[in-house]
C-alpha cells in the first residue's frame, strides 16, 4: 500500500507538463540507452562546437568567480552593443542591454512584469506560450499560413490589433524562425514596423537564430523599428553554446523601464549570470576572423543539407517551405493522411511517436509549436552530425569549392540517413 502523502501539494501552476522538445530528448535518450539506435531531429541543439577563441576566453577566466552585475558585466554588455551597431546599424549603449542564463529566462522575466497581450504568430517556438500560462498572462495566437511561408502579414497584425486598439500588446517575432527556418525580407519587416508603429505594439524580436541566416543576410526589425524593438539574443544556436547558458536583451532606451523592472525581478531571482561565461561572451561578441570563418562555413553546410533534405521529402510529396536560416524544416503530411490514417495514424503526435518507434527518427510534432494536430505537421531538426568534423572537412577545401550533395552525404551521414529512413517509412 502507498502511504499516504506528507503534505498536501497544491500546485499553482496546473496542466503544466516538461517543455516538448525536452521530452522528446529524454525519451531519445531511453531509447539509445536500451540499445536502440536513434536520430536525434528533435531537440534544436546546434551540432557545431563553440568556436576556438571563445573556448579558449572561457579557460583564461575559469577562476573568475564573484557575482557580476544583475544587468551582466559591463565588458560583454559594451560588445553586445557594438555588435548591433556594427552588425544591424542599430545604435545602443551598454546601458540598454539585460544580460541573463539564457534568452528563455529573460522572456520569462519580461512575460512576468509586462501587463499586454501577447501575440504569437504560430507554428512557435515552444516555450512562449507555456510562458505565457504559468504568469496568467493572455495570449493571442495568430496562426499563419504555408502559403505565405508561414509568416505573418502586416496587414493581419493590422487586423488583430484593430480589433481593440489600444490594448498593451508584446508582438513576438521569431526570424530566422523556430520551427520553419522561414525569415522576413526587409520589405515585409518594413510593413509589420509601420504597423507597429501606429498601433504601439512593442516587438520582441527573437533573433537567436539571426547569424544562422544561411546566406548571412539576416536584418533586424529594430533597424527599421528602432524605439518599440526589444532585441533577442545569445550565444546558444549560432555559438554552439546553448549549455552555457547566455542570453542578452537589447531594448531601445524608450523602453529603459521595462529594462529596470526586469532587472530587479532578476536580482530578487537568479542574481547574475555566471561570470566565466560572460568573460568567454565578450569575445563571441567582439567577433574577428576567426569567428566570421567559423560562421561561413557553418552556413554553407547548413544550407547545403537543407537542399539535400528538401529534395528527399519533396520527391515524397511532403510540403515544405525552403529554410533561409537556422537548422529546421517545417513538414506537412496532410498529402499522406489517408495512406496514415490506413496505419492507424491520424495525430501529429501519433505520427512522431509511431515514426520514433518503427524507424528510431525523432521529430517533433507540429501541435507542440501552436498548430492543429490533425494537420499533421512536424518540425525535423537537421543537427544529428559530427558538426566539428563537418566544419574541419570544409575548412580543408579550397576557397571556392562549393560544399555539395556529396559532402553532405559523407560528413552529415546521420542526418542524411534519417531523412531517408523517414522516407522510406512514409513510402511504405
Ligand atoms: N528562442 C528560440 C526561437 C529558440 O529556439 C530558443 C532555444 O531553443 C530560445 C529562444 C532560447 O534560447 P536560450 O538558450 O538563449 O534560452
Amino acid at each position: 500500500m502507498t502511504p499516504p502523502p506528507l503534505v498536501h501539494l497544491n500546485l499553482r501552476v496546473r496542466g503544466l507538463t516538461p517543455s516538448a522538445t525536452v521530452a522528446i530528448n529524454e525519451r531519445s535518450n531511453r531509447l539509445r540507452a536500451e540499445g536502440r539506435e536513434v536520430f536525434k531531429l528533435g531537440l534544436g541543439q546546434s551540432p557545431f562546437p563553440v568556436p576556438a577563441p571563445v573556448v579558449e576566453a572561457l579557460r583564461d577566466h575559469a577562476a573568475e568567480r564573484d557575482y557580476l552585475a544583475v544587468r551582466g558585466l559591463a565588458q560583454l554588455r559594451e560588445a553586445i552593443a557594438d555588435y548591433q551597431r556594427r552588425v544591424h546599424g542599430v545604435v545602443r549603449t551598454a546601458d540598454d542591454v539585460l544580460v541573463a542564463p539564457g534568452s528563455k529566462e529573460l522572456m520569462f522575466l519580461l512575460q512576468l512584469v509586462y501587463y499586454g497581450e501577447l501575440v504569437i504568430p504560430t507554428p512557435a517556438w515552444v516555450s512562449y506560450a507555456p510562458q505565457a500560462q504559468i504568469v496568467g498572462r493572455t495570449v493571442r495566437l495568430a496562426p499563419t499560413e504555408a502559403s505565405r511561408d508561414w509568416k505573418l502579414g502586416a496587414d493581419e497584425l493590422d487586423a488583430l490589433c484593430l480589433e481593440d486598439p489600444g490594448r498593451p500588446r508584446v508582438l513576438v517575432l521569431n526570424y530566422p524562425s523556430n520551427p520553419t527556418g522561414c525569415s522576413y525580407q526587409i520589405d515585409e519587416l518594413q510593413a509589420l514596423a509601420e504597423v507597429a508603429r501606429r498601433h504601439d505594439v512593442v516587438v520582441l524580436s527573437d533573433e537567436i537564430y539571426g547569424e544562422l541566416h544561411h546566406k548571412g543576410e539576416h536584418v533586424s526589425i529594430a533597424s527599421l523599428y528602432p524605439e518599440g524593438t526589444i532585441i533577442s539574443g545569445g550565444l546558444s544556436k549560432w555559438c554552439g553554446a546553448g549549455g552555457w547558458r547566455l542570453g542578452a536583451f537589447v531594448f531601445p532606451p524608450e523602453l529603459r523601464r521595462l529594462l529596470e523592472a526586469m532587472e530587479s525581478v532578476a536580482s530578487e531571482t537568479y542574481t547574475s549570470t555566471s561570470a566565466p561565461i560572460q568573460y568567454a561572451a565578450v569575445a563571441a561578441f567582439r567577433g574577428g576572423l576567426a569567428l566570421e570563418r567559423y560562421l561561413w562555413r557553418a552556413r554553407r553546410i547548413l544550407r547545403a543539407l537543407a537542399d539535400a533534405l528538401l529534395v528527399r521529402v519533396r520527391a515524397l510529396e511532403v510540403r515544405v517551405a525552403e529554410p533561409v536560416g537556422g537548422f529546421y524544416l517545417f513538414l506537412d503530411f496532410s498529402s499522406h493522411a489517408k495512406a496514415l490514417a490506413a496505419r492507424g495514424i491520424r495525430y501529429d503526435t501519433e505520427l512522431c511517436e509511431r515514426l520514433l518507434e518503427e524507424t528510431g527518427v525523432a521529430i517533433l510534432p507540429g501541435s507542440s509549436f501552436g498548430r492543429g494536430p490533425l494537420e499533421l505537421t512536424a518540425r525535423l531538426a537537421y543537427v544529428d552530425f559530427d558538426g566539428a568534423r563537418a566544419l574541419a572537412a570544409a575548412e580543408a577545401l579550397p576557397a571556392d569549392a562549393p560544399i555539395d550533395k556529396a559532402f553532405v552525404e559523407r560528413y552529415c551521414d546521420r542526418t542524411i540517413a534519417a531523412a531517408d529512413r523517414l522516407c522510406g517509412w512514409l513510402g511504405r
